[in-house]
């Protein structure tokens, strides 16, 4: 994949002004889940939450001089400059007292949290922005392949600051440096560029399967991604049950091959995949799998599935997402290809 150059802005990338509370810079709610903090008072969680969220009454207790300082914090998604926070009823000494108290963290020089914060939103603001990219994602609950590592968004004119341990990947592009975590689809949009055309399609559909992007969203990351992306979206679909169901798809429509999901077979019951229509692909994750009564069970489906019409491969999850080229022969020589 051929990255795009840093000095290249799209409008996905557009750092919103206004603050953490702007639609799509929430501070990371998802639902019920707070990325960032725990805040009962949340407008997020207010609108989303079907039921309370676990209430932290840290802020609630502490009063005076420290608990504008977390309150201040708290409006701008746990953490932020100093200055934006000094002015409001907080002073340099409150401040200062709060983090010797250990009720907030002194990030880098002139840069706060909330003890409380996501540690990679902390660990990204050391560095100088926006947790971004497929970390962003993984927080949001999207399917990735693999570890990301920290992403960072740091805008056009942010700059990395060094920090312990800092193995971060630098995300550039238009708008001013925020901190917090970047929009789903933005960072679907910058995932494209650090992730396989594979794992970005995985990714992809696993936002859409969570019901983290709508049709306006899909709209708009789909004009931001090079052709040949786009050109994959054209297959992606919004039921992927799993990761493995959507490399599955892509490998076997890349070959000109049908995967349909979820098929009920007479005397078999669901099966995971059919390929080409008669070729039941079973995909086996299961620990213990050669239990005598799970045994006898497998011989039984293979039956059935016989009987119904269905030839049968079974791999395992390893050998379908590392060894594809003896699992995709397999499957060929099956279809007679
Ligand atoms: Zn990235
Ligand atoms: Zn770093």
């Amino acid at each position: 994949m051929s990255p795009r150059p840093s000095h290249q802005p799209h409008p996905l990338l557009r750092f919103r002004r206004g603050g953490p509370r702007r639609p799509g810079w929430s501070g990371g709610h998802v639902g019920r889940r707070c990325l960032l903090h725990r805040n009962p008072r949340c407008p997020d969680i207010a609108r989303d939450a079907p039921a309370p969220p676990r209430i932290d009454r840290g802020v609630a207790r502490v009063g005076g001089v420290s608990g504008r300082v977390m309150e201040a914090l708290e409006a701008r998604g746990g953490v932020a400059p100093a200055r934006e926070i000094l002015g409001q009823g907080v002073t340099r000494a409150a401040l200062a007292r709060a983090a010797r108290d250990g009720l907030v963290v002194r990030v880098r020089h002139g840069v706060y949290a909330l003890g409380r914060t996501s540690p990679a939103v902390v660990a990204a603001a050391a560095h100088g922005g926006a947790v971004a990219c497929v970390t962003a994602l993984a927080l949001w609950g999207v399917w990735v392949l693999a570890d990301p590592g920290l992403h960072v968004w740091l805008g056009d004119k942010g700059r990395a600051h060094a920090h312990p341990g800092c193995r971060c990947t630098d995300h550039h592009g238009a708008g001013r440096a925020a901190f917090g975590v970047v929009p789903i689809a933005d960072a679907l949009v910058q995932a494209a560029r650090c992730l396989s055309r594979e794992a970005f399609f995985a990714a992809y559909e696993s936002a859409w399967r969570l019901g983290l992007i709508g049709a306006a969203d899909r709209i708009t990351i789909r004009s931001a991604l090079p052709s040949r992306l786009r050109r994959v979206l054209d297959i992606a679909r919004g039921d992927a049950e799993s990761g493995l169901e959507s490399l599955l798809r892509l490998r076997l429509a890349d070959r000109g091959i049908r995967l349909d999901c979820q098929v009920p077979v007479i005397g078999v019951g669901g099966v995971d995949f059919v390929l080409a229509g008669r070729i039941i692909l079973e995909v086996d994750g299961r620990e213990n799998h050669d239990g005598p009564s799970m045994r006898h069970k497998d011989l039984v489906r293979d039956a059935a599935a016989a009987a119904a019409g269905y030839e049968k491969l079974r791999f395992d999850y390893a050998l379908v997402v590392y060894s594809w080229p003896l699992v995709e022969a397999a499957i060929l020589r099956r279809l007679g290809r």
